[in-house]
C-alpha cells in the first residue's frame, strides 16, 4: 500500500482537486475540512479514504484525526497544508475579527499541521510537507493587507522549516498560486473589495487559473524522488498581470 497523504481544506477548491489526483493514483487519504457533507461526497468513490471534520485551528481535533488515520494507514508521508481563507478588506474599516480568523487559519493551521507530522517524519528521515501559500505571500495587493500578512507568514515559516529539516531528509515545499476559480471569494464580506477584485479578474478577460493545474503541480512536486525538493512554485494564469 502507498503511504498516507493528508490534505487539509479538501472539501472544495484546490484541496478537492488534489484529493482526486492522489485517489486516482491509489494513495490512502485523510481528507480534512469542516463541511462533512462535501468531504463525504468527494470521497464517495475513493477506495481508501478517511474523512474527518476538523478545524485546523484546533490542534487537538487535528491531531486526533491524523493519529486515527495513521493507525489505519501508517505514518503520514505527505501533508498538504492547504486550508485557508481570504477575507478581503481595507484595514481602515475591516472587522479585526476577520484578521484574526485569517491569521489563525492560514498561519496557525499550517503550524499545527506541521508539528503534528514533523517529528515522525524526522525520525523516519522521510516525508513531505507542502504548504499552499499565494502570490500574495511574496507581493502585495490592495485590500489584502491581513491576507498578505498571513501568506508572507506562510512563505517565511516554510523556508525556515525547509532549512531546519533538510538535514533530516524531510522536504518542505510551497506552492504560490495566483487567482483561481474556487470558493475562496464566497466568504468576503466587503462589497467594495469584492467588486474591485471581480473587476481586476474581468480585466484579465476572466481567465484565471483552473484548480486542476494547481493539483497537477502538487502531484508533480511530490512525485519527485525524496532527495529532490522543488522548493517553491509560483503558478498563475498567463493573463494575470500582477
Ligand atoms: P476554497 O474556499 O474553495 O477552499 C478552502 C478550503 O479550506 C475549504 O476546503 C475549507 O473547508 C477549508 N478551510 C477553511 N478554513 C478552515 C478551517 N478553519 N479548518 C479546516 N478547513 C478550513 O478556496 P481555495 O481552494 O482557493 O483555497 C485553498 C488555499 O489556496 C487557501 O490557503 C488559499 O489561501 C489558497 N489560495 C487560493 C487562491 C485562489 O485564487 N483561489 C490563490 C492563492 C492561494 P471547510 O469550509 O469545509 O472547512
Amino acid at each position: 500500500m502507498k503511504p498516507l497523504v493528508v490534505i487539509t481544506g479538501a472539501s472544495s477548491g484546490f484541496g478537492a482537486e488534489i484529493a482526486k489526483l492522489f485517489a486516482a493514483d491509489n494513495y490512502p487519504l485523510l481528507l480534512l475540512g469542516r463541511r462533512q457533507a462535501k468531504l463525504a461526497a468527494l470521497s464517495a468513490n475513493f477506495e481508501n479514504a478517511m474523512i474527518d471534520t476538523v478545524d485546523v485551528t484546533n490542534y487537538h481535533q487535528f491531531e486526533t484525526a491524523v493519529r486515527k488515520a495513521e493507525a489505519k494507514y501508517g505514518k503520514t508521508d505527505l501533508l498538504v497544508n492547504n486550508a485557508g481563507l481570504m477575507l478581503l478588506g481595507n484595514v481602515q474599516n475591516q472587522d479585526p475579527q476577520e484578521w484574526q480568523t485569517m491569521l489563525n487559519t492560514n498561519v496557525m493551521g499550517v503550524l499545527n499541521g506541521t508539528q503534528i507530522v514533523l517529528n515522525d517524519m524526522r525520525d523516519r528521515e522521510h516525508g513531505t510537507i507542502l504548504n499552499m501559500s499565494s502570490l500574495a505571500g511574496k507581493k502585495t495587493f490592495v485590500n489584502h493587507a491581513a491576507y498578505v500578512a498571513s501568506k508572507f507568514g506562510v512563505h517565511g515559516l516554510s523556508e525556515t522549516l525547509r532549512e531546519e529539516n533538510a538535514p533530516k531528509n524531510v522536504r518542505v515545499m510551497l506552492v504560490a498560486p495566483g487567482a483561481a476559480e474556487t470558493e475562496l471569494l464566497t466568504h468576503v464580506t466587503s462589497k467594495s473589495a469584492l467588486s474591485d477584485y471581480e473587476a481586476w479578474k474581468a480585466s484579465m478577460g476572466g481567465l484565471t487559473l483552473d484548480p486542476k493545474h494547481v493539483a497537477a503541480t502538487v502531484k508533480f512536486m511530490y512525485d519527485m524522488p525524496q532527495n529532490v525538493n522543488i522548493r517553491e512554485v509560483d503558478i498563475a494564469a498567463t493573463a494575470q498581470d500582477a
